[in-house]
């Protein structure tokens, strides 16, 4: 790729970004050395109309899929059976989000998320089915963005059981859609486009009636400049031109369908534009900026699941004339993993609940809670086979066939794999969020450093500047009053509050130490950023943590386990915080990047002797 094609796909993924924050962010606050307690304590609670509303669908699909559906057969063969797809669909299962008016349920946030992390705790690949659907599939950014006859004519489908799928990736474009090649261009009467090109790995693609398509249409002329545009398409399936070339196969997840879908001259209409020309790619990430909230769902109904199967497994089995869990390796092991799920448990219902307020702005949230669970709960997939010992690495049938339970912890290591990979990679998720973090000083710092400023606007800049850093950044050195953060909560936990207080500053600090030292160039300090990213995702999980501990203490005083459990999750965090915070600018970055080069360069080739090569 050339510069100037870099440079256009740089912009073109800028364009795309949400620039505005219409309501406040946590983390938003957090990365400029505030934290905003008030949004997180009290810990929201669901009122009861709406957990009613929640007991009664969990209950409904639990006892639906117990009877009907057997995981391990859908490992095994690769199929969900129809009858339990069709009666998922007659549950309303199909249009959880979708308002009454269309026929839908219309689940909170939070009670969808519910469902699917019940559905992801028993089968993997049903959750996939129902989240790429209405997560990232059709509904969702129809209900966002569809006209009122784009809302009419396809939520009721939906909402009846029609399956949809949402098509950005292609065999050349993953992480960066930005570069797509699958285009639409207009047909001469106007009416249609005709829509050429492939889309790799689409969830429920090979069964979707309706796939919402990323492509890119002719490009506007902008001040002498061709600007890109992709557009999002809502695409009848049965559409001529419209193919499954492939199934895919995954190590897990054998129940998806997932395909290579080609679209050769298909024709669609002009109405089922999305948003409008030019905005697809924008349309792609506001829907991503919900709809990965469920994947922290799913990541924490797996972390609990392993839990339990851990939690027996390490009373009953006895080795060394002691229970394994009674042995300090496997104890510490079993502690972290309990303390670990709080958190998750903390982020994930404090993010959806955000999402059902509507007046926060949850893009950091989500990304930092999709971030935190799916890479946690791999830690705890991969602990879990650990204290099962070779029981983790044996299959659920192999355990059955030779009269042991077939518990299928392989399986659920071979499912969860994937969660740091889809709805944005774990490396992605933290580039967006140092994206956002820096945005506030981005917006002040980088038009003085731009050729294309005028000498008396930037004199202007610099006034503004000066203005609001001379106020800003002496407070990032002042302690704010702590006892109001720290009122309600129990006393084991007042400290971290404090800690969380202290920790946002000193991040603020080095961020903008960071900003002003490396400048544009911070953008390329991956490391650096994935510190600070890391930093603020633990503290912010601390912070829910915490405040939800004191809401559990507060309906039932004589138990205090949530507050054991956040008080550990807070002692490890603060471990990872002050360890990340010493090698911000005190690393080995730079040594680390040269080996890498040379590694790329064949420079240790040497190393990959006496093995029979993969290629
Ligand atoms: C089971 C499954 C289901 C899927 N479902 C869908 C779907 O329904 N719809 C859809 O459109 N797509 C879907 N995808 C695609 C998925 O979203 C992509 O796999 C994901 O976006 C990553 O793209 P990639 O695999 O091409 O990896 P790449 O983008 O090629 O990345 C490879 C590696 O490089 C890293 N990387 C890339 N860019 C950078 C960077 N700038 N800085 C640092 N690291 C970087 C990545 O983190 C990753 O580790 C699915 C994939 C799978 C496997």
């Amino acid at each position: 790729m050339t510069d100037a094609q870099k440079q256009t796909t740089l912009e073109v993924a800028e364009e795309a970004r949400e620039k505005e924050w219409k309501h406040p962010s946590f983390l938003g606050s957090l990365f400029l050395g505030r934290v905003r307690w008030d949004m997180v304590h009290p810990y929201p609670e669901q009122d009861d109309q709406d957990r009613r509303k929640g007991d009664e669908i969990c209950g409904k699909v639990g006892t639906f899929l117990k009877a009907h559906l057997d995981p391990d057969e859908v490992d095994r063969t690769g199929e969900i059976p129809k009858n339990v797809i069709e009666g998922l669909a007659k549950l309303g299962c199909f249009g959880m989000k979708i308002p009454a008016e269309y026929g839908g349920l219309h689940l909170s946030q939070t009670n969808y998320n519910r469902a699917i992390h019940l559905v992801a705790s028993y089968c993997g690949s049903t959750a996939v089915w129902l989240s790429a659907h209405q997560s990232i599939g059709a509904p969702q950014p129809i209900m966002l963005f569809g006209t009122e006859e784009q809302k009419k004519k396809y939520l009721p489908r939906f909402a009846r059981g029609a399956i949809s799928a949402f098509a950005l990736t292609e065999p050349n474009v993953g992480s960066d859609p930005a570069t797509m090649t699958t285009t639409a261009v207009p047909n001469d009467d106007g009416s249609s486009y005709t829509l050429n090109g492939e889309k790799l790995w689409c969830t429920n693609g090979p069964v979707a009636d309706v796939i919402v398509v990323m492509a890119q249409t002719p490009p506007k002329i902008v001040k002498g400049r061709e600007k890109k545009q992709i557009t999002a398409f809502i695409v009848e399936t049965n559409s001529p031109g419209v193919k499954t070339t492939h199934r895919c196969q995954f190590m897990g997840l054998h129940g998806i369908q997932n395909g290579l879908i080609r679209f050769q001259n298909v024709k669609v209409p002009k109405e089922n534009i999305l948003l409008g020309l030019g905005q697809g790619l924008k349309l792609a990430l506001v829907t991503l900026n919900t709809g990965r909230l469920t994947m922290p769902a799913a990541a924490t109904a797996g972390g609990k699941w392993c839990l339990a199967v851990t939690r027996k497994w390490a009373n009953e089995r006895v080795q060394w004339g002691a229970p394994i869990g009674h042995h300090e390796a496997i104890g510490s092991k079993i502690a972290q993993m309990a303390s670990t799920i709080f958190a998750m448990d903390s982020v994930t219902w404090l993010s959806a609940a955000f999402a059902d307020k509507k007046n926060v702005d949850i893009r950091l949230e989500a990304a930092a809670a999709k971030l935190f669970c799916t890479e946690a709960t791999w830690r705890i997939v991969d602990g879990t086979v650990q204290i099962r010992g070779g029981r983790g690495y044996e299959t659920a049938d192999s355990l059955r066939g030779r009269g042991e339970e077939g518990i299928p912890v392989e399986r659920v290591m071979r499912d969860a794999r994937i969660n740091t990979i889809i709805e944005g990679t774990s490396q992605i998720m933290r580039l967006f969020i140092a994206r956002e973090a820096l945005d506030p000083h981005a917006r002040q710092i980088f038009p003085l450093l731009s050729r294309h400023v005028s000498f008396p606007k930037k004199l202007q800049l610099i006034a503004s500047l000066i203005f609001y850093y001379a106020g800003w950044y002496p407070s990032l050195w002042i302690g704010r009053p702590f006892q109001e953060s720290a009122k309600g909560m129990p006393r084991a936990l007042k400290h971290h509050v404090g800690f969380v207080n202290r920790m946002s500053r000193r991040l603020a600090r080095d961020l903008f130490h960071a900003m002003m030292l490396y400048q544009q160039k911070l953008e390329k300090k991956q490391r650096l950023l994935g510190r600070v990213v890391n930093i603020g995702t633990d503290l912010f999980a601390m912070a829910a943590s915490c405040s939800h501990a004191a809401l559990l203490v507060k309906k039932n005083p004589a138990d205090q386990s949530a507050v054991e459990l956040a008080d550990l999750f807070c002692r490890d965090a603060r471990k990872r915080v002050l360890g990340h915070f010493k090698t911000l600018f005190k690393n080995h970055d730079a040594y680390a990047d040269r080996v890498a080069r040379r590694t790329l360069e064949g420079k240790y080739t040497w190393l990959e002797n006496d093995i029979i090569p993969p290629h």
